[in-house]
Formats: structure tokens, sequence, C-alpha cells
């Protein structure tokens, strides 16, 4: 399999995942730096997030140009693109429409999703926010988040969702499902009073713990097996 092509299947194996966890519905996708390059491999605009194959994956400049594919790309391929553009150790983006995010970006309130062990894969300190709350549909807005990124793994759009960064698709993943999970439990924590935010030294232990490969793997092969299970795994060719 060239490595294209394994990037392509596991761009496809990820959407099937994230939609089977509630992560992605009509919208939000997840792509990959094509390494060696200026393009990018993303899912495809019209396509279901539940049924999506390899060979239906489209490839971008960073600017957002199709450079091939038979679809058009994601209306927000931008904000990929310039994340790849702004930093060169980002090999896979994920742009999702969370729901326990986004709820939490609404409020003028700061979300340490390293306060609880799911979301040790981000922080130390509150996530950051992009505040202009419109999709993200040119190569300004896009810098602009990337600008809201910064150095973090993470970024949350105001009303809007966040954007996932990592060194791989797997890392990705692991993250998305990380954040959310965090942001539920910062949500329902904070309903029932003052969340007690982990000290520097417990956030740094907790990091430590969870920011590994083999944790990466367990929560990839988990999902997996979910998808599978849920019959959503079918014509992917694995
Ligand atoms: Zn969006």
């Amino acid at each position: 399999m060239s490595d294209l092509l394994e990037l392509k299947v596991k761009l496809a194996m990820s959407s099937r995942m994230l939609f089977n966890s509630g992560l992605v519905d009509y919208s939000g996708h997840i792509s990959a730096r094509i390494p060696g390059s200026d393009h990018l491999v993303i899912l495809p605009h019209p396509v279901s997030r539940a049924t999506v194959k390899p060979d239906e994956m489209v490839i971008t400049d960073f600017e957002g140009k199709l450079i091939e594919g038979k679809y058009k790309a994601p209306s927000e391929v931008n904000m990929h693109a310039r994340a790849y553009k702004a930093r060169s150790d980002i090999q896979s983006v994920a742009h999702l429409h969370n729901h326990m995010v986004a709820t939490l970006s609404m409020v003028d309130k700061p979300f340490y999703p390293a306060s609880s062990n799911p979301g040790a894969f981000f922080g130390p300190g509150p996530l950051p926010k992009y505040m202009d709350p419109a999709l993200i549909h040119t190569i300004e807005q896009g810098d602009a988040v990337a600008q809201a990124l910064g150095k973090s793994d993470a970024v949350m759009l105001r009303g809007h969702g966040s954007m996932v960064v990592a060194d791989s698709i797997e890392w990705v993943f692991a993250g998305c499902v990380d954040l959310e999970e965090a942001a539920s439990r910062f949500y329902k924590a904070s309903l029932l009073g003052p969340v007690l935010l982990y000290n520097e030294d417990e956030t740094q232990r907790v990091m430590k713990q969870r920011r590994k490969d083999s944790v990466v793997q367990k929560v990839w092969d988990h999902n997996v097996a979910k998808t599978k299970l849920a019959g959503l795994m079918d014509g992917i060719g694995i």
C-alpha cells in the first residue's frame, strides 16, 4: 500500500470512527498533510462522514485549491490548510462541531481540559479560544484560527466547535475523543460547584501518564472494534 493510500484509508476509518463516537455528523472533517509536499488530503464536501471511502478523498494545496479529486473540498478546508502552513510539526488536523466543546465555547469562562484525566492530552492551562463565530471560508480566517491555536494542540471556536492538531491521524483521533469527554466532565462538574482544577504538579503527572503512543493506540483499536461492531467499516479495504 502506498503512503498516500495508507493516509486515505486511515482518514476514512477515523471519519467513520468520529461519526460512530458522535463527534461529527453531516459536517466536520479530518485531514492529513502529504509528507514532503505543500498538499493535504481531506474528506470531500458532499460525502457522508459515516460511509466515506479512501478513494473519495480529495487533495488541496495550502491555499485550499483543489489539486485532485472528483468532489469539491469541504467549505472550511482553509482551517486545515493554514494550520499546516503555520506549523510544520502538524501532520493531521480535525475540525469538529462537537457539542460539549461548542457549548463551553459559548460561555465567558475558561475551559481547563487537563482538570480531568481524559483532558490530559491538552494543556496545561485553559484551551485557547477563537472568538469570531463565522465559519472559516477564507485564507485570512484560516490564518486567524492558526494564530489563535498558537503552539497548542487544540483551539475552541466560539459557538462553533473546535480544531484539534497532532503529528499523526491516530493522535488527532485520540485527541478528539479526549477533548469532548473532558468538556463533558468539565460541564457537569461546573453545574455542581467550583471545579477542583489540577495544580501544576498534578497536571504534569496526568499528562505524562496519558500522552503515550500506547494510550493512543488503545483508543484507536477500541474505536476500530466499536465501529466494526456497528457495521460502519464495510467497504473500506481493511
Ligand atoms: Zn465548522
